[in-house]
């Protein structure tokens, strides 16, 4: 049997970034041959090891053909017999398409150090469009190599562009769809993962709540750049400039839908577009399948970020409850990331990038005063139950009105 390097680890190599995880192929090998050398199966039926001790992956050189819709659709054929060009040919790109021995000796039969070169991202073979999640994959890897300057291929776009109008896009399951897009999200250029999407038509399918954004115009004197979409790339762009979680860069993409929803004849102003967003961010939420926090923070970012930029003509009454909402008492950490997500807001504007948000402190001072205020000499004042819940708000807002003043 031969063993080879492939996919990512190769590719990053000949690029000079650094190999985190390593893919293995394995030539000439049957299942018994690999579970004889002690290496363990990951699934019954499945050709991929765990190495014995590295626990990397190794795959047995495989062909794969379509057969119906989805991924569940593919049937593979793994045997000795399989050559390593024909398992590379099955692979989404060409510059994930390569192999080395460990001489490194390249085998590149699709020519992906000519992209690598020449900086484009380019599928392998027609194949490319039996399984739908790579145009996922091909936007994820445009916003990751962005800085390089890497682009798609024109002929690799219309094979996206085909797949987004074929319906396929649709047979997509939560789960692998949210894991290329969270992965997208915390590379460092997230906004051309959603340019790309919506340069193939991709975006209209997978989250028309956000496709729908480009084309709605906000007020030029809050938004310079106009546009909601070109706004909410913005937004997405300084929230990994500013390295945020990924939570907040889920939060700064769905924090505007409402906006689409406004009628022509309000334009370019958007009244309660915080709260009639809500219903689309929970949609889309939830055909994601987005985990908890994720959730949770887009809906109230979704809700309260125009609080967030009034932060200080605020009431205390308002403030109190905007502290209250967050339940900035047991959840601390939730409350930064809303305030997090306000800054990229307040910064996804054309030239504001580098504004200062003073909102940011005087939130976290009036979170630490209402905080601040003691239980105990309430308790032992003999208040309970509700009263005592009452009690403590008369006395927050107290000290969140001196806290107004002074500030
Ligand atoms: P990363 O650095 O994100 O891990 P990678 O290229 O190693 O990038 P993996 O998801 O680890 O990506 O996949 C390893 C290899 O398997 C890819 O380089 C590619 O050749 C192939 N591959 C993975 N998923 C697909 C897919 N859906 N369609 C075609 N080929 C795929
Ligand atoms: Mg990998």
């Amino acid at each position: 049997m031969q063993i080879f390097k492939v996919g990512g680890a190769v590719r990053d190599r000949l690029l000079g970034k650094p190999v985190t995880d390593i893919d293995w192929v394995v030539v000439g090998a049957t299942t018994e041959e690999m579970l004889a050398q002690g290496y363990r199966p990951v699934g019954a039926d499945f050709p991929v090891f765990l190495h014995p001790k590295s626990g990397a992956e190794y795959a047995l050189a495989r062909t794969e053909r379509k057969s119906g819709r989805g991924y569940g659709g593919f049937t593979f054929h793994a045997s000795p017999e399989v050559t390593l060009e024909e398992d590379l040919i099955r692979r989404d790109l060409t510059i994930n398409a390569m192999a080395e021995d460990d001489q490194q000796n390249l085998t590149d039969p699709y020519h992906g150090q000519r992209d690598l070169e020449a900086r484009v991202l380019r599928h392998v073979s027609p194949a490319f469009a039996e399984d739908p999640l790579r145009v996922l994959r091909v936007a994820r890897f445009a916003a990751r190599y962005a800085d390089l300057g890497f682009t798609v291929a024109p002929e690799t776009l219309d094979l996206m562009r085909q797949l987004s109008e074929s319906g396929e896009l649709e047979a997509l399951t939560a789960e692998r769809s949210w894991k290329e897009i969270s992965r997208a999200l915390m590379e460092d250029q997230p906004q051309v993962f959603i340019q790309v999407l919506r340069d193939c038509g991709a975006l209209k399918v997978l989250m028309p709540e956000v496709d729908a954004l480009f084309g709605v115009p906000q007020p030029e004197i809050h938004h310079p750049e106009i546009d909601s979409g070109i706004h909410t790339l913005s937004v997405l762009e300084q929230s990994a400039r500013h390295k945020q979680p990924l939570t907040v860069r889920w939060a700064c993409l769905l924090h505007d839908l409402g906006k689409g929803l406004t009628p022509e004849e309000e334009w370019p102003r958007h009244i309660a577009h915080e709260h009639k967003g809500l219903k689309l961010i929970k949609v889309v939420n939830e055909r994601f399948k987005a985990p908890k926090d994720c959730q949770e923070l887009a809906l109230l970012v979704g809700q309260y970020h125009t609080h967030g930029h009034r932060a200080l003509e605020l009431k205390a009454s308002t403030l109190l409850e905007l502290l209250q909402s967050f339940d900035v008492y047991r959840r601390p950490q939730r409350f930064e990331e809303f305030i997090a997500a306000c800054e990229m807001d307040a910064r996804g504007r054309k030239g504001l990038e580098d504004r200062s948000y003073p909102q940011a402190d005087y939130l976290r001072g009036a979170a630490s005063v209402a905080r601040g205020v003691a239980v105990q000499p309430l308790l032992e004042k003999g208040f309970k139950g509700p009263e005592l819940g009452e009690a403590l708000k008369r006395e927050r807002l107290k000290a969140l009105k001196a806290y107004k003043e002074n500030a």
